[in-house]
């Protein structure tokens, strides 16, 4: 299981597989802290959720409307915190084990895992600044 992500300082796109536990990714050309959004699945959910920063998982589907407004926003808070926040989104669709688990009734609901917990959960589309204070509760 590797992701791609893009360097916000250089643009450089680094493969990223497993990262240490406690650790965030770097790039590899520059040292800075990547942009941490990446698909989560069934398979590597538990992998997933483990980051020594907060986790938001985005349970999502391709045809509901809000979670098209949501998805774009939490692009933005994985480029403006580099290594302060690990996003993941799961589409329901493809991957029903983990959202029933997790008791989601409804798409787009995020829910926020701290040290491999859930803490805290939103459900339906919420603005970016709502997102932001229960990520990063001051
Ligand atoms: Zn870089």
């Amino acid at each position: 299981m590797s992701h791609v992500l893009q360097c916000t300082q250089c643009q450089a796109k680094n493969r990223v597989q497993a990262v240490p536990g406690g650790a965030v990714p770097v790039c590899a050309r520059c040292g800075a802290a990547l942009p941490w959004l990446h698909d989560g699945t069934d398979d590597s959910f538990a992998q997933d959720i483990q980051a020594g920063v907060p986790v938001l998982v985005d349970f999502w589907a391709p045809w509901c409307g809000p979670c098209r407004v949501v998805g774009p926003m939490l692009e933005q808070i994985a480029r403006e915190r580099p290594g302060q926040v690990r996003i993941v989104k799961v589409n329901v669709d493809d991957n029903p084990q983990t959202p029933s688990q997790f008791q989601v009734q409804g798409i787009p609901t995020m829910i926020i895992f701290r040290n491999g917990q859930p803490v805290d959960r939103v459900v339906g589309a919420a603005g970016k600044a709502a997102i932001e204070a229960r990520l990063f509760p001051s």
